[in-house]
């Protein structure tokens, strides 16, 4: 089994993650060397970066994307799978925070992100195992309630896919006896996230867009053309793009201290024989349970449960990463006492302090997007668009996402990542005692 310190065996420079080792494409691309030049220049080739740049090509523009490791290396490449639409703050919290009028427009972006993802992959033939449908799972009649307020939330602001799930339904998505009931998303689903990414590149470069790997950014200079230096190179650019999400280290103090590399944890086991799979997950929906630290699972398309949960606060990694989630898993799943565990690694999302991602310029021609919170295989195909029209002069929608505030994480460099751990505690202690 490979684990967390190590980088895959199959697919080496990317975490030792199922999903490296059955990647459609293992090519290294090229590190930056030598001065280059840009219409735009994207640090970051997560789906954020990737989305931005396949965007700007689409629209003529000369892109260089430059990567500090491999094309979705983050957590682009590591992650459940899922995708979830809206956002990591339910409409109705957003409708309080900001006020109808931004929480209509939200609203009519919500489900954007998922559509982008589905006319992609139709219209460059990505091969990223998508498939639709995906339940939300309750543990008490609280989080039942909870979820039908949701729903009719939701369709206020026109998600026509949802369906609440009696007790006696659950069966029909979900072999566990652990769930009261849920609710299905229609136009939820899932996918091979790296064969995603990788896709979406290779459709950026069909059009001639460039990027470079293994090619840590170092420097940005700001100015009338801003610079993007590496160890061996540099890029000019008009705009520069900082799409770095939770990897981006402490390079822009004024943006990272607005988000907290969290890290969670996602293991695979052996293949199972087809109708075990089957049986666990009849609907092959993508599941995620209603706990404020949740588990997350689905099958994948070689029929291996997918299982993932556990958090670390700060980007810390367990020592133990299957300790943490296999004990989950036989919760839910004590059929797969005897299956082996063949995957398991662990990759950090960026958690802003609202759970609403941070937009914003940091000079008229640097903008940045981060801060997903932990559901963002939709939001950032959504604002990487986004961050692509803004370039290109359309920037209302920009605007409206970088008018809402962000804030440091209180604490400072020293008690941000206790004080979030407490409050996180508070939530999971209430889920515990079901109140
Ligand atoms: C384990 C896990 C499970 C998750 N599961 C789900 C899920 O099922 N559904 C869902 O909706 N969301 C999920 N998420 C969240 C989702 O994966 C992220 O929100 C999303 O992938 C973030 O994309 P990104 O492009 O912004 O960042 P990333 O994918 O992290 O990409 C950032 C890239 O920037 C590069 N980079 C950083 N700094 C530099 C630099 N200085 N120079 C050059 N390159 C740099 C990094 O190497 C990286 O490749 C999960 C996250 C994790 C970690």
């Amino acid at each position: 089994m490979t684990s967390t310190n190590q980088t895959s065996a199959t697919n080496p420079g990317h975490a030792p993650s199922w999903y490296a080792h059955s990647a459609n494409d293992k090519r290294v691309r090229e590190s930056l060397k030598g001065e280059h030049t840009a219409d735009v220049c994207v640090i970051g080739a997560g789906f954020t970066g990737i989305s931005a740049a396949l965007q700007l090509a689409e629209n003529g523009f000369k892109v260089i994307v430059v990567e500090g490791e491999r094309i979705g290396f983050g957590a682009s490449g590591r992650n459940g799978g899922q995708i979830v639409n809206g956002y990591s703050r339910d409409l109705e919290v957003i409708t309080r925070r900001y006020g109808p009028d931004k929480a209509a427009k939200l609203g009519a972006m919500s489900l954007e992100g998922g559509n982008i993802i589905r006319e992609r992959t139709a219209k460059y033939g990505i091969q990223c195992d998508l498939v639709d449908g995906g339940f939300f799972a309750a543990f008490t009649d609280k989080q039942v309630r909870e979820m039908a307020h949701v729903k009719a939330n939701w369709e206020k602001h026109g998600h026509t896919g949802l369906e609440m799930v009696s007790k006696a339904e659950v069966g029909k998505y979900v072999k566990s006896d652990r769930y009261v009931g849920g609710m299905i998303d229609r136009i939820g689903g899932h996918i091979h996230p790296l064969n995603l990414v990788l896709g979406e590149a290779a459709a950026f470069e069909s059009l001639g867009g460039k990027v470079f790997e293994k090619s840590r950014v170092t420097g940005l200079e700001m100015g009338a053309n801003p610079v993007v230096r590496t160890a061996e190179g540099s890029v000019r650019a008009k705009y520069v793009l900082v799409c770095g999400n939770a990897y981006l280290g402490t390079m822009l103090p004024k943006i990272t201290d607005k988000m907290m590399p969290v890290s969670s944890q996602v293991m695979a086991t052996e293949q199972l024989d087809p109708d075990m799979i089957e049986e666990l997950l009849p609907a092959n929906y993508c599941v995620e349970d209603a706990n404020y630290v949740l588990d997350y699972y689905r099958r994948t398309a070689d029929n291996r449960l997918l299982y993932g949960g556990g958090i670390g606060y700060g980007g810390q990694d367990p020592a133990n990463l299957t300790g943490v989630i296999r004990p989950n898993m036989l919760k839910t799943f004590p059929q797969l006492a005897n299956a082996k565990i063949e995957f398991a690694w662990s990759g950090n999302f960026a958690l802003t302090l609202t759970r609403i991602p941070h937009i914003g310029k940091l000079a008229d021609n640097v903008y940045f997007s981060h801060g997903d919170s932990g559901h963002g295989v939709t939001t950032t195909h959504l604002l990487g668009k986004i961050l692509g029209e803004a370039v290109t002069g359309h920037a209302e929608r920009f605007d409206v996402w970088a008018s809402l505030p962000a804030f440091p994480f209180p604490g400072g460099k020293t008690f941000r990542v206790p004080l979030t751990v407490l409050g996180a505690w508070w939530y999971g202690l209430r889920d515990k005692l079901g109140v």
